[in-house]
């Protein structure tokens, strides 16, 4: 196992690998649902947590879970990681962890559709409250966190528009009125951002997206300090949301090509950006990578690089952007990200389209909007599928 001094690809190849009794390189999958033990003594010293080892699956006690969660801890800088079954089980249990009935979040800024949801309706119904700001009311934070507020809860970059919040400052506020500052770095990755270092208490990942990035598994994983964790791991375990020995195998072998993957994304999308910003057919393009974005200064403070997702407005309305986007022929069109293949989506369609027009219009998501994950193919067969696209 590599210590965590060591820079972050080699973390990304031996962090958290251990040998097994057969001398294979890296953990094994272990798809064993139960463990054995030579006696009642030691079976106890394992439940009660004296002993680190095995014991039962759903519990997260399975050495192929634990090998890629200390992977991922690694790859954050955190104490600890704990994998799910999907990165909207990553963000329910966390919540559920943290917020009872008569509790509160501030939610700040653009969050994945799946949250809004679940913000706005399951846990309303359970008596959980959310204030959603804009990312321009930053100066009414600190007034929305109450004595109840327990989280305040944020993304970056955003979707769609990639907007760059400011995870010092977030936390900052968040801390000084007793609340935890946890974000979703899924577009982010852990190459491009390490939001525990710039003071947030709670980091979590889609692992569907960049952490998986074939666009063959789903899963979710939270990274933290263990007090921090804790509450989040015994939700996991009651709620039966753990990720599959399966799934946690396929994830830590994503990881190991992380770095590389991220940094030709990120690569692709700097290419791609600047050939759209010049197009006649293209009003804005958002990616915190330009020169020109709003929150480029920021990105730059606060990231290693800018990202592999970008979005586009198209000069004209929702059925002629639709053309465009049938028009491509290499980007497929498909409602995720981070893969190694690009994809495309128009928001209205798919993850803003239960949103009223009023709501879509405070929120700058625009018929012509479409959204791009740049994969890894080479950048100039992206920008020929575009530009025939936009012909
Ligand atoms: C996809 C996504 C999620 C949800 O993840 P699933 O793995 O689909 O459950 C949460 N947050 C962000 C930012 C996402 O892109």
């Amino acid at each position: 196992m590599q210590p965590s001094t060591s820079g972050l690809s080699t973390l990304c190849v031996h962090g958290g690998e251990t040998r097994d009794a057969e001398g294979a390189l890296t953990t094994p999958l272990y798809d064993q649902s139960t463990f054995g033990f030579p006696s009642t003594q030691a079976l106890l010293d394992t439940i009660d947590q004296r002993t680190p080892g095995n014991l039962y699956t759903r519990y997260g006690m399975n050495p192929t879970i634990h090998a890629v969660e200390r992977k991922l801890a690694l790859l954050e800088g955190a104490e600890s990681a704990l994998v799910f079954g999907a990165g909207i089980a990553a963000i329910s249990t966390t919540l559920l962890a943290y917020c009872k009935s008569g509790d509160h979040i501030v939610c700040f800024g653009d969050v994945y559709g799946g949250t809004f949801e679940l913000l706005g309706s399951n846990l309303r119904d359970l008596g959980i409250q959310t204030t959603f700001l804009l990312s321009s009311e930053f100066d009414r934070l600190g007034a929305a966190i109450t004595p109840r507020t327990r989280l305040v809860y944020f993304e970056t970059p955003t979707n769609p528009n990639m907007e760059v919040m400011d995870i010092a400052a977030i936390s900052e506020v968040a801390h000084a009125h007793g609340a935890l500052s946890v974000v979703d770095s899924t577009f982010g990755s852990p190459v491009n951002q390490q939001p525990l270092t710039l003071g947030a208490d709670i980091v979590i990942h889609s692992a569907t997206k960049y952490l998986g990035g074939h666009s063959d598994l789903t899963g979710g994983a939270v990274m933290g300090s263990n007090a921090h964790l804790a509450p989040i791991a015994e939700w996991r375990k009651n709620l039966g949301l753990i990720m599959a020995p399966q799934v946690a195998f396929l994830l830590a072998r994503s990881l190991r090509t992380l770095t590389v993957r991220v940094r030709q994304q990120n690569a692709n999308a700097q290419a791609v950006a600047e050939f759209l910003a010049e197009h006649p057919r293209i009003k804005q393009v958002n990616y915190p990578g330009l020169t020109d974005f709003p929150t480029h200064a920021l990105a730059r403070k606060q990231m290693h690089g800018f990202g592999g997702m970008l979005s586009f407005v198209v000069d004209g309305d929702a059925k002629a952007t639709a053309a465009v986007v049938d028009r491509l022929k290499l980007i497929a069109l498909a409602p995720s990200l981070g893969g190694v293949e690009s994809l495309v989506t128009q928001p209205v369609t798919t993850s803003h389209h239960g949103l009223s027009p009023e709501e879509r219009a405070r929120r700058g998501i625009s018929d012509g909007l479409v959204r791009l994950s740049c994969g890894l193919e080479d950048a100039a067969d992206l920008v020929a599928d575009l530009t025939q696209a936009l012909r």
